[in-house]
């Protein structure tokens, strides 16, 4: 360890009062966070401290310009109570890619994974251990320096901050492919996990569930021809047996759950296609019956079934399957991530 972090331990840890059978999703917080501060051009500060709130001036640059940028992960314990940790460092990196496109300054690895690690040390009891539960982990990056110029910040904050949480359950997810809005576009930063990105998602996802839709499935900018993501996940379809994913471009974001995925999949012998998927193809599938399946992937829900999807006032469901491709590859990649399985790819951490 040579990032020399404070230790300010909490007085009182307020672990008894968390019902670790009945977590919520990300609202519940850990005692600590870690905390680093970018000043006079350099990281300095690192320092765990008890989770709460932090001061900022009126005029701080995050306010108004909105130079912010987030990972999310998961901690999880195996049945021998190791802590485990999925392919961190890809979070890591992709914050960096990130922050190059939003004009903050780039995290040390050795900055990001020492504060993770003694993070977790300290609050190693706020691990679920119940199956399906998980520490989520959301290390961010924001503009704290001041002034009303639009220009990049020359201070920051960097923060690692946990909620111990129950599995994602969205339950049967009712989606509407979109027409008109868009969440990203070609030479935007919908490849980034900036802040201004989910703000923007709101106002197109609360007209979709106005309308007794869950999500949103984007399409692109331009033609709205192309089924890009669903809400904040990653999208795949199965047309037959052929699993399709759109690739990642300036406008997809290069998700770990759907990097592993593709991996997997194909490793168990599903056919797996990388490449552009039209709304058109999509919805004469589900009219000639071919269309399988489609979920999202990401961290927090790992895979998220879709039950039915409307496109221009249609709406159209997908069967009910048993041994469906979104089951048999969820078990697939938790295994890996809680230690049920070998995991022969090296992307499980052992803390
Ligand atoms: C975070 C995110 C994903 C999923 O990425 P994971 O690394 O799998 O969690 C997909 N799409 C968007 C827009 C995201 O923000």
């Amino acid at each position: 360890m040579n990032s020399n972090i404070q230790i300010l331990p909490v007085q009182n840890s307020r672990i008894d009062t968390v019902d670790f059978n009945n977590l919520p999703f990300g609202t519940l917080f850990s005692d600590h966070m870690f905390t680093c501060d970018y000043k006079d051009g350099k990281w300095q500060n690192p320092t765990i401290k008890a989770y709460g709130p932090i001061e900022l001036n009126p005029s701080a640059k995050i306010f108004h310009y909105g130079q912010s940028i987030f990972e999310g992960m998961k901690a999880y314990k195996d049945a021998d109570l190791n802590t485990l940790l999925f392919r961190p460092l890809d979070n890591c990196k992709r914050l960096n890619k990130s922050a190059e496109r939003m004009v903050i300054p780039q995290i040390p690895e050795e900055l990001f994974m020492d504060g993770l690690k003694k993070l977790l040390e300290i609050d190693n009891a706020w691990i679920p251990t119940n199956e399906g539960s998980s520490l989520y982990i959301r290390p961010f990056v924001f503009a704290s320096g001041n002034g009303f110029h639009a220009s990049p910040a020359t201070e920051y904050k960097f923060i690692i901050a946990t909620a111990p949480s129950g599995a994602y359950f969205a339950g049967k997810v009712k989606v509407l492919i979109e027409e008109k809005y868009a969440r990203a576009a070609n030479g935007g930063v919908g490849f980034a996990k900036a802040g201004g990105n989910y703000a923007a998602q709101f106002y197109p996802t609360q007209l979709a569930i106005e309308k007794g839709y869950n999500q949103v499935i984007w399409t692109d900018d331009t033609s709205h021809e192309y089924i890009e993501e669903a809400g904040a996940m990653n999208i795949f379809v199965r047309i037959n047996d052929t699993l399709v994913t759109s690739p990642t471009s300036d406008r997809i974001l290069d998700g770990i759950t759907r990097k592993s995925i593709i991996q997997i999949a194909k490793d168990n012998d599903i056919d797996v296609e990388v490449r552009k998927i039209t709304v058109k193809e999509v919805v004469e599938s589900a009219k000639n019956g071919t269309l399988k399946e489609m979920f999202g992937a990401g961290t927090a829900a790992v895979i998220s079934p879709i039950s039915s999807f409307g496109f221009k006032e249609q709406d159209f469901d997908l069967p009910e399957l048993n041994n469906s491709y979104a089951s048999q590859l969820k078990k697939r990649i938790t295994d890996i991530q809680t230690n049920k399985t070998e995991d022969p790819y090296g992307w499980r951490v052992q803390l």
